[in-house]
C-alpha cells in the first residue's frame, strides 16, 4: 500500500486484506513428510535472511516489529528507507513473500534515487494477483503495487527479487 503518513512520509505496505496466502491456489504445497516440511522451511528461512542482508547492503533497515500502520504485514517508508516486517508473518508462514514484496518497493526506491518509481517490468501479473492492485485509483500507486505483486507471485520470486535489488541498487 501507499499512503500519506505523519509528515507526508510515503509508505508502502502489504495489507492484511490483501493477503495472497488466503487464496488456496497460491499456497505452495507443503505436505506429507515432516522432513520435507522442515527442509522447505529452512530453505525459506535462508532465503529470507539472504534477502534481508541484501536490503541492508542497499542501505535499507529491516525491522522485525509491528509496522506503524495498523493491519500491515510489511511496510516500506521511502524517506527513511526503513522496512517493517510484522512478526505475525512468521506464524502465518508468509515471511518470505512479504519481504519479497517490500524488496520490490526497495528496488523502486533505488531506481528513483530516493523517490519511488516503477521499474518498468515487462512481466505479466498472474491473474490471482490482479485483485490486489486493481483497486488502487491512483495510477502511480497501482503501477508500483502491480510490480510488487507480480514479482511476489512468480515461481522464481526470490531469485527475481534478488536480481532486481542488485541491479537497481547497484550491488555486486
Ligand atoms: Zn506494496
Amino acid at each position: 500500500m501507499f499512503q500519506l503518513f505523519l509528515n507526508s512520509l510515503v509508505l508502502l505496505s502489504l495489507n492484511v486484506n490483501h493477503q495472497l496466502s488466503t487464496n488456496p491456489s497460491t499456497i505452495p504445497v507443503e505436505v506429507i513428510k515432516k522432513g520435507q516440511i522442515i527442509a522447505q522451511n529452512s530453505e525459506k528461512d535462508e532465503q529470507f535472511n539472504q534477502l534481508k542482508q541484501e536490503l541492508e547492503k542497499a542501505g535499507f533497515e529491516v525491522i522485525l516489529a509491528l509496522p506503524p500502520k495498523r493491519g500491515a504485514y510489511g511496510l516500506l517508508q521511502v524517506s527513511t528507507k526503513k522496512i517493517w516486517i510484522n512478526p505475525v508473518v512468521f506464524e502465518l508462514n508468509i515471511a518470505l513473500p512479504t519481504l519479497i514484496h517490500e524488496s520490490v518497493h526497495a528496488s523502486q526506491v533505488c531506481a528513483g534515487n530516493g523517490e519511488i518509481q516503477v521499474l518498468g517490468l515487462t512481466l505479466k501479473p498472474m491473474n490471482q494477483a490482479r485483485p490486489f492492485f486493481q483497486g488502487y485509483t491512483d495510477t502511480h500507486r497501482r503501477d508500483l503495487e502491480r510490480e510488487a505483486y507480480t514479482v511476489q507471485t512468480q515461481p522464481n520470486s526470490f531469485e527475481l527479487a534478488l536480481s532486481l535489488l542488485r541491479e537497481n541498487c547497484k550491488l555486486n
